[in-house]
């Protein structure tokens, strides 16, 4: 039987997994709509607005920022972040799980704060090499389904998204032996 990964030495059951925009942290990156006919710009989105944005007819959106590493290097860092970091030093396993799509790019950025994160465990879920498919809390909840395949059964799930949220809570019910503790951030 597996446990989690070898991490400096030590394999673990137990896993925090983090979400990264408005959860460790708040960038000035938007969600752009853009009109689909003249190019030109309609309206900025925050992560938190785009959450409840519903899709309309002649309206292409603009995720350009969030591959900006200028813009995420410049973010703001929420309380999360340093619960983070304590963890981290501790020796505990982090996760981080993201809507974006550049894995190495949330790495990077990790790194640069002096957090060096596993990459198996760096998940950006619109990144092609996961190749996860579905909406973003169907996304969210296959790469944990992948992380308790990999051997941990005490997982934390940090994201201000409820429906991420409930969507890894209900793994509980289909997979035995596991807890998932969620936190609304
Ligand atoms: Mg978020």
């Amino acid at each position: 039987m597996n446990e989690g990964f070898n991490i400096k030495g030590k394999s673990s059951d137990k896993l925090m997994i983090f979400d990264l925009d408005d959860t460790l942290v708040i960038s000035k990156a938007k969600i752009k709509v853009m009109d689909a006919a003249t190019g030109s710009l309609v309206k900025e989105l925050t992560p938190a607005e785009y959450n409840t944005y519903v899709e309309k007819e002649g309206r292409i959106l603009n995720f350009d920022d969030f591959q900006d590493y200028g813009i995420l290097r410049k973010s703001k860092l929420t309380k999360y972040m340093l619960l983070l970091k304590h963890e981290y030093q501790k020796g505990t396993h982090i996760c981080i799980l993201t809507a974006r799509q550049k894995s190495d790019m949330i790495r990077e950025f990790f790194l640069y704060h002096k957090i060096d994160i596993l990459p198996q465990l760096v998940i950006a879920i619109g990144d092609p090499k996961w190749n996860l498919q579905g909406s973003t809390a169907e996304r969210k909840q296959e790469a944990i389904i992948r992380l308790i395949k990999q051997g941990y059964k005490d997982l934390t799930f940090f994201d201000d998204n409820a429906e991420n949220l409930q969507m890894a809570k209900s793994l509980e019910e289909s997979i035995p032996n596991v807890s998932i503790n969620t936190v609304k951030v």
